[in-house]
């Protein structure tokens, strides 16, 4: 099932997509979610972020490729950081550039959306907590990265989470190509089985620390084939058995 968020007659509301047309979403995305009466045509809806966070747990250099494209090892625990919730955005929406940045790039990382309270999850038990599946981009300012000792607006500026197109829930994390395309041109391109730490490893450590709530997410880590995004570039996130996530940088 693709469940979404769009925005129809000035409200935002659930959604079902199913083939090219989306629905209602009757009962709750977090249980037994159920299609109701039509809301359109998939090309007509204006699709939003496909949930509302509290807060989304990010991992850092969690692909070998990646972390050696930047000089570093993968780290022995996961390295976390957080994105507040005014980061998120949804497909199509502008990533505005921060004030006083030089150089600021897209990473596409699979997205994980818990359903259900999580602390201290065991190993083995994550796919008790979790709605499903979807793309993002760790969109990140280098130089702020870099140079501020913490990554709070390198990586947790206002628009810099694009989430989307909608929540994957009948999907196996563990091998899916994820690629990434500037202005159609591919610049990221592997697949989720290189992940250094697993979805399940990851869903254990972090709620040793974090409790997450219905509608948070986990991003994952990005592979290698970073680089920047200009004012007018548009990056692409797709990943198999999802979709596509398309946002286009703005100087704001
Ligand atoms: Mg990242």
């Amino acid at each position: 099932m693709k469940i979404a968020r769009v925005r129809t007659a000035g409200e935002a509301v659930w959604g079902i997509v199913d083939g090219e047309r989306v629905y209602r979403l009757e009962g709750s995305p977090w249980e037994n979610p159920r299609r109701g009466a039509p809301l359109g045509e998939l090309a007509t809806v204006q699709l939003l972020a496909p949930c509302e966070p509290t807060k989304v747990v990010c991992i850092g250099l969690n692909y070998r490729a990646h972390a050696a494209e930047t000089g570093q090892e993968v780290p022995p625990e996961p390295l976390m950081f957080l994105k507040p919730p005014t980061a998120v955005v949804g497909p199509g929406a502008d990533v505005v550039w921060a004030p006083g940045s030089q150089r600021i790039d897209y990473e596409a990382e699979l997205a994980v959306v818990f359903k259900r309270r999580a602390k201290h999850v065991p190993r083995g038990a994550y796919k008790d907590y979790v709605l499903g599946y979807t793309c993002a981009n760790d969109v990140s300012a280098r130089d702020f990265q870099r140079g501020d000792g913490q990554w709070a607006r390198a990586k947790g500026s206002d628009t810099f989470c694009p989430l989307g197109p909608w929540i994957e829930t009948e999907l196996d994390p563990g091998n899916l190509r994820i690629s990434g395309k500037l202005n159609g041109e591919v610049r990221q391109d592997s697949s989720t089985s290189d992940l250094a730490f697993d979805i399940d490893f990851l869903i254990s450590h972090l709620t040793k620390y974090f409790t997450m709530e219905p509608g948070d997410v986990l991003i994952t880590g990005t592979p290698a084939g970073i680089g920047e995004m200009n004012p007018g570039d548009e990056y692409e996130v797709t990943i198999e058995g999802i979709g596509s996530l398309k946002n286009r940088m703005t100087r704001g």
